[in-house]
């Protein structure tokens, strides 16, 4: 997963969070916003400002702001590390939770673990 965009869920939490502005929040956001690419940051303000949501998880397959089921080639894309993705329904920057992303590395390797054991029996008959 992009690092990028766990940089903007955090920036969206910051900005989000309920309380008084402190010297430390401020600071943080000034941080956050000094670490990511300007041209993912652009297009999150305008999202957030929009949306009211720039940043979702993705839960088993369905986004986390709009609960919309995505479709495979979303899921594939966020399986490669550096990917930025868009939800094609709300728009807003998916990343895929930790957990998630190693069941799947897991399911990926033993798929194809599977597949050579399978090209292995037919090289041997
Ligand atoms: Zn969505």
């Amino acid at each position: 997963m992009n690092p990028d965009i766990e940089r903007l869920l955090e920036l969206q939490i910051v900005i989000q969070a309920s309380g008084p502005q402190t010297p430390a929040r401020t600071n943080r956001e000034k941080e956050l916003r000094e670490a990511v690419q300007p041209s993912l940051l652009s297009y999150f303000d305008r999202q957030l400002k929009g949306r009211g949501r720039a940043v979702a998880k993705v839960e088993h397959g369905v986004c986390g702001a709009c609960h919309m089921r995505l479709p495979l080639s979303v899921n594939a894309a966020l399986a490669r590390e550096d990917n930025v993705v868009l939800c094609e329904t709300c728009g807003c920057y998916l990343l895929i939770s930790t957990q998630e992303d190693e069941e799947r590395r897991q399911a990926f390797q033993s798929r194809r673990l599977e597949r050579i054991r399978r090209s292995a029996r037919v090289i041997r008959a």
